[in-house]
């Protein structure tokens, strides 16, 4: 990433950041007037969540598409495309799992909001036959209108693995069209999301205006929830992992990784740091050209620290709302964001794009996402850094195994 690209979007955290200030502040001051900031304020809001709702049923569609096209790679290096693959889905699970049971345990924390603004009822009642048998679409274009995500979802895997069964003139092109459309709705998400301080903004300040501060200790709770759920998912699963299958000490793993998680601490970027954690692994004992398939592809597909977010905020949001999620909706969330992973671009910001998505398939209200959008900077530095971290152990176990199965040196 250049300089300037880097400094662009470090320039939009601020923003939203100035925004969500802005928004307590205004919020707290004009307690007496929610109303008006309710009437006037939030339409502009919701402006902007109709563009991220408008926006997130192609960025899902395409770049997923785009995700199992790009695990081509996988017929090339046989089993161990297969491993890893399972493996990400497993550790994503796990993470998902993990950040639920937390965000359910310090649940009582999370404040009920009693407004007028945000307010919404909870209309479909989910369980799990219902959901099993609704995640298959039955029209193809139903999925899209309705914004059905695990649908979406399913449609994506079907058309992307169907692209990898054409003949290869046919395969080549489709791919050069999947990749100009991914790229047509990553330009588009970009402006849309240039207008996020906006919708923070707008979103915000008639909630805080009618709830007053109990809604701003709240957003310190969610984040220290979703963080040590970040903390357990390494300290458990990966160390797991890393000693059974990695034959390496976690204490040696995380010290070798240092650098490339403080790089996405500060970057945001699983894409960004690519280069620093292929050299990490590769100090590490990883195999080059292990190294060189397995990260980019975890960059691509792989997304613990996200996953574990969506299911916080989900979580938090439901309980700001008053909504007890089912058992049903649990696992939908389960599915959704394990398979959101793929969809998830590793650049800055884009697990909240996902997020709308998750909350959408369990019939959440979107505009909740504005109660966490102003600090999602935080949340993302923490999810990239176990993101990256994921992806490294995946390097590590596969040249382990291969090493003993005498495969390489
Ligand atoms: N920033 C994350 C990454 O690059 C993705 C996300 O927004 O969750 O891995």
């Amino acid at each position: 990433m250049t300089e300037k690209k880097q400094s662009k979007k470090n320039s939009l955290a601020r923003n939203i950041f100035i925004a969500l200030v802005l928004a307590i502040i205004v919020g707290l001051l004009m307690q007496s007037q929610a109303e008006f900031l309710s009437t006037y304020i939030k339409p502009f809001g919701d402006i902007f969540l109709n563009l991220l709702k408008f926006i997130v049923t192609p960025i899902v569609l395409f770049s997923i598409i785009g995700g199992i096209i790009s695990m081509k790679d996988i017929k090339k290096v046989g089993e161990v495309g297969g491993f890893t693959v399972i493996y990400y889905f497993l550790t994503t699970a796990c993470a998902i799992i993990i950040g639920l049971s937390l965000a359910n345990v310090f649940k009582k924390f999370f404040p009920v909001i009693s407004t007028s603004d945000l307010t919404f009822e909870m209309t479909n009642e989910v369980s799990i036959m219902d959901t099993l048998v609704n995640i298959f679409p039955s029209n193809f274009i139903a999925p899209m209108v309705e914004n059905n995500m695990l649908q979406i979802i399913v449609m994506s895997l079907i058309i992307g693995f169907s692209i990898l069964m054409l003949e290869k003139t046919k395969q080549v092109k489709a791919i050069e069209t999947i990749d100009i459309l991914n790229d047509i709705f990553m330009k588009a998400m970009g402006l849309i999301l240039k207008l996020s301080p906006i919708g923070v903004f707008c979103l915000l300040a008639p909630v805080i205006a009618a709830n007053g501060p109990v809604i701003i200790g709240s957003l310190a709770s969610v984040l220290l929830v979703a963080y040590l759920a970040y903390l357990l998912h390494a300290l458990i699963v990966y160390s797991f992992t890393i000693k059974t299958l990695g034959g390496l000490n976690p204490i040696e793993f995380f010290k070798g990784m240092s650098s490339a998680m403080i790089f996405a601490f500060s970057s945001a970027s699983s894409m960004g740091t690519l280069p620093i954690n292929m050299k990490c692994c590769e100090e590490l004992g990883a195999d080059h050209d292990v190294t060189a398939f397995v990260l980019p592809l975890g960059a691509t597909i792989n997304m613990d620290g996200t996953a574990i977010y969506q299911g916080v905020c989900a979580v938090f949001i439901a309980a700001c709302y008053g909504i007890d999620l089912s058992l049903g909706q649990m696992l939908t969330i389960v599915i959704t964001s394990t398979l959101a992973s793929i969809g998830t671009a590793g650049v800055p910001g884009s697990g909240m794009i996902m997020l709308a998505m998750v909350l959408q398939s369990v019939g959440l209200p979107v505009e909740g996402i504005a109660l966490v959008a102003g600090v999602d900077r935080i949340f993302d530095m923490g999810r990239t850094v176990l993101n990256i971290t994921g992806d490294a152990s995946a390097a590590i176990i596969n040249s382990n195994r291969l090493r003993k199965k005498g495969k390489i040196a």
